[in-house]
């Protein structure tokens, strides 16, 4: 077997093992993760169709013995951050092998009943875990869309974009300790509030809980204290991409947020979906990204092409209802204004340093029409237009009991490379 340089699996690469048409994890998928297997392992994995592949049994079969990941021991561990802190050229190797491994017309594992037993785990018999250990957690602001609607609702349509907007991605540094797995539910917040017309603030459970409908990237190789990443290097140094929901508690956002930002509004959780989507798997859904105008400064500025087709969706399922929930929004990374390597050139550009497992967030993703805002003060329109739901309910913000669910996937060509989901349930705020 040789290792393919190519680092996208071909379109119509078909796999030994029985994948949905419509499964999220194709052969051209093949994204990292972490789980703990039926037998109490916690190993990174992978995953294709509805079975979780353990690399650390393929690693001790000895089938990465001739890829830069041979002696470095990345796989017999409960999270990605040594993975992820090899490199680019280790993530393609293994996802070349894993690709080669799988294939429809490969007998090495198809054939080997006891090595397939080892290797291949059924998902409905697997916990997934966080996949990184995360150290530091950043989210930027970069939807035009998102930043204008709130801009206009908060301060003055006129005005919407402050005048930093168009030549920085906005950002700030979140807390890594509260970002949690898809499927943990997430208790709504108290905080200090400010009534309408009152003199002074209130405490009290969050009356304005929401969701931001979001993506994020995780870093590998870090950069050295004092050394920026440049652009047109970033994405060396970018895994892949999660989906994020930053909650979000707009009451006390509003009278906590000037002049250093969110603080309490945003810390109290963040979801994240459990499987890490490379950029290699993504590289067919690459575009030309928006015209910057005006033009960025030369630090910021890239000759290539890297916004991402990516289509995304908010689900909302109340405590009324069955099933999957219903969508309530549709959006696309695309419609993202600065993209992921834009943001670690930026974020770094002082010397500020990165390491294996930083989680950095997109911001909302909202997109040029009603239905494509990306959370709830943006769809109601900060309680003006409240949402209606099937079966008569209305919906201002998130009520307790409501599950919110992210979903995200690229339509290929005959396949579709997809994120999985991001769910939470909200929890009714703790009493007194
Ligand atoms: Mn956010």
């Amino acid at each position: 077997m040789t290792l393919h340089s190519d680092p996208s699996v071909a379109p119509d690469a078909r796999s030994f093992v029985d994948v949905a048409t419509d499964s999220p994890f194709p052969i051209q998928n093949l994204p990292f993760g972490a789980a703990r297997l039926s037998n109490d392992r916690e190993r990174v994995v992978s995953r294709i169709g509805s079975w979780i592949i353990d690399l650390a049994a393929l690693d001790a079969a000895g089938h990465f013995a001739d890829t830069p990941a041979a002696g470095k021991a990345l796989f017999d561990l409960p999270s990605l951050n040594r993975f992820s802190a090899a490199g680019r050229p280790t993530w393609r190797a293994v996802r070349s092998r894993l690709a080669a491994l799988l294939a429809a017309d490969a007998p090495t594992l198809r054939d080997d009943e006891t090595l397939r037993a080892a290797v291949l785990h059924d998902s409905t018999n697997v916990t997934m875990l966080m996949p990184m250990e995360i150290g530091d957690y950043t989210d930027f602001y970069s939807s035009r869309e998102h930043a204008t609607n709130v801009g206009t609702m908060f301060r003055d349509p006129e005005n919407a974009l402050l005048p930093n907007w168009l030549h920085l991605p906005v950002g700030y540094h979140g807390r890594a300790s509260s970002v949690v797995l898809d499927g943990t539910p997430v208790r709504r917040p108290r905080g200090q509030t400010i009534p309408a017309d009152a003199d002074a603030p209130v405490f009290g459970p969050s009356r304005l809980l929401d969701f931001e409908l979001e993506m994020g990237f995780f870093t590998g190789p870090g950069n050295a204290l004092g050394e920026p990443i440049p652009v047109d290097q970033a994405d060396a140094h970018i895994l892949g991409l999660v989906l994020v929901n930053d909650w979000s508690a707009r009451d006390i956002q509003k009278w906590e947020y000037v002049p250093l930002g969110p603080f309490n509004a945003k810390n109290f959780a963040t979801t994240i979906s459990p499987w890490v989507i490379t950029l290699d798997a993504l590289a067919p859904f690459r575009e030309a990204g928006p015209v910057q105008d005006p033009k960025p400064l030369p630090y910021l500025q890239e000759s290539d092409a890297w916004s991402l087709d990516i289509q995304l969706e908010v689900a909302l399922r109340t405590e009324t209802m069955r099933g999957e929930g219903h969508v309530i929004a549709r959006s696309n990374a695309r419609h993202l204004y600065w993209n992921i390597r834009q943001q670690l050139a930026h974020h770094t550009i002082t010397g500020c340093n990165t390491r294996p497992g930083d989680l950095m967030a997109s911001g909302t993703i909202s997109g040029p029409t009603p239905d494509s805002r990306g959370s709830m003060l943006e769809l109601a329109w900060r309680g003006t237009q409240p949402l209606s739901l099937p079966g008569g309910e209305e919906r201002r913000f998130l009520a307790d009991g409501d599950e919110v669910i992210l979903r995200g996937w690229c339509e290929g060509d005959g396949y579709r490379i997809g994120f999985g989901e991001a769910r939470g349930i909200v929890l009714p705020a703790l009493e007194g």
